[in-house]
């Protein structure tokens, strides 16, 4: 399609857009009495008014029932967690027994590392990729000493070649090759939160599984972005966020994927707790753990069904609108904001590069050659919500749920205020 950098084209699109009717249903924050421009929903997602009423409805039935609510709330809380499994087995292309919901990011992490990182002294390194986000870095930094091994040597990141802005999948597979019987894990970010690059997670999973590692994605900014197969793709295990696309609210419960050869095993290592143990005998407070047959058996506590609630709320309307529409905008969109950059940059002498590869999700992000952190605080001020990372990075998300058309064309305008002013 042959794009037009006017607000007439933008409208247009808009109205072709079939997710449109959607962007009324999320609070938009206001900067001068008009919604934003939001930009930001890979680092949290808006919220969507429905959210309310399941929040509301625990509530209810907490004052109400009180105890009684884990039993006779309409939707019980003792196994409230288990409706968010098939809806989210969509998202992540899994079967609904390997997904759970429980804890937050990291926590679950740490906890399938309890798993799936089983070092021995021939085989106890880990691949990952250069620059992780820090949480990442800092989890598996700690996991190693843990095991009384040194991050130094025990940690293999694959580098970005000098002078490029992305990795590439050959360089990802020679080094599985190189560190080949050594390697006791691959955990990638599948999709990179810096300059958005989607890894080829198929390849990549093939490759370590072929050496005869345990293979895991971090899929905080893949989850409801990106086409993921994690069934078929033969992937050990994945984690993500529900707060980013997902637009469950600020550190609300993460997912997580357990592929289903793992699934009803004893032998397995874990952390357990009375909530993975199997529901028909989980209140009959025996000694022995039974594990749930499916994913739940990592579950720990007994869930917290107020950060659970809004997670349900938008599992909703993934489910009403499919990962397959979301996509097709996803790409339009970007598509446009990448046609709307290239234009102010033109008209700007060149005063920004965009650093994503054309392997990407929802995001683009941009690296300014001039002004920096002032430019963005004139976005913030024009009602752009953006992210600033450094050195001279600005990130762009144009979530298809609620990004219009007209969003792109305006900011572009803004943008190219902010660039031109002194
Ligand atoms: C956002 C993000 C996190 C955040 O972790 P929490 O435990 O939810 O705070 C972790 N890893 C990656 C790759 C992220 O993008």
């Amino acid at each position: 399609m042959q794009f037009e950098n006017t607000l007439a084209f933008a409208q247009n699109l808009d109205a072709e857009d079939p997710l449109r009717k959607y962007r009324d249903e999320f609070h938009f924050p206001k900067v001068n009495g008009k919604p934003v421009i939001y930009f930001t929903g890979n680092s949290l997602g808006l919220q969507p008014k429905r959210t309310q009423k399941y929040i509301d409805e625990v509530m209810t039935d907490w004052s109400e029932l009180a105890v009684e609510g884990h039993f006779r709330a309409d939707k019980p809380w003792w196994d409230y967690h288990e409706r968010l499994a098939a809806p989210l087995a969509k998202v992540v292309g899994a079967k609904t027994e390997e997904v759970s919901v429980m804890n937050t990011l990291t926590v679950n992490l740490h906890l399938l590392m309890v798993s799936f990182y089983r070092p021995t002294a021939k085989r106890f390194k880990i691949l990952c990729e250069e620059k992780a986000f820090p949480s990442d870095q800092y989890m598996l930094q700690s996991q190693l000493r843990f095991h009384g091994l040194n991050p130094e040597t025990a940690i293999v990141e694959v580098k970005k070649r000098d002078g490029e802005h992305f990795w590439r999948t050959e360089d990802v597979l020679a080094k599985i090759g190189e560190v080949g019987d050594e390697l006791a894990l691959v955990l990638i970010g599948g999709v990179n939160y810096y300059n958005g690059q989607v890894f080829d997670m198929e390849k990549i999973t093939k490759a370590g599984k072929s050496v005869g590692a345990f293979v895991g994605w971090d899929l905080a900014h893949g989850v409801g972005n990106v086409a993921l197969k994690l069934h078929d793709w033969n992937v050990d295990f994945a984690a993500w966020c529900s707060y980013k696309y997902m637009n469950s609210g600020p550190g609300n419960a993460s997912g997580v994927f357990i592929n289903e050869k793992y699934l009803d095993k004893k032998d397995i290592p874990r952390f357990e707790g009375w909530w993975g143990t199997k529901k028909e005998i989980r209140f009959l407070m025996k000694p022995e753990f039974e594990p749930m047959p499916n994913a739940d058996a990592w579950q720990i506590s007994n869930a917290p069904v107020l950060s659970v609630a809004p997670y349900l709320a938008s599992l909703e309307m993934f489910e009403e609108v499919g990962m397959k529409s979301l996509i097709e905008k996803r790409i339009k969109i970007v598509a446009y904001l990448e046609f709307i950059l290239q234009e102010i940059d033109r008209q700007t002498d060149g005063s920004f590069e965009i650093i994503t590869p054309k392997d990407r999700g929802c995001q683009i992000s941009v690296f300014l050659h001039g002004q920096g952190k002032s430019l963005f605080d004139y976005l913030l001020k024009n009602g752009v919500i953006t992210d600033w990372r450094e050195p001279n990075v600005i990130r762009l998300a144009p979530a298809p749920f609620y990004c219009s058309y007209e969003d792109m064309y305006r900011f572009g305008q803004i943008l190219k205020q902010g660039i031109s002013r002194k």
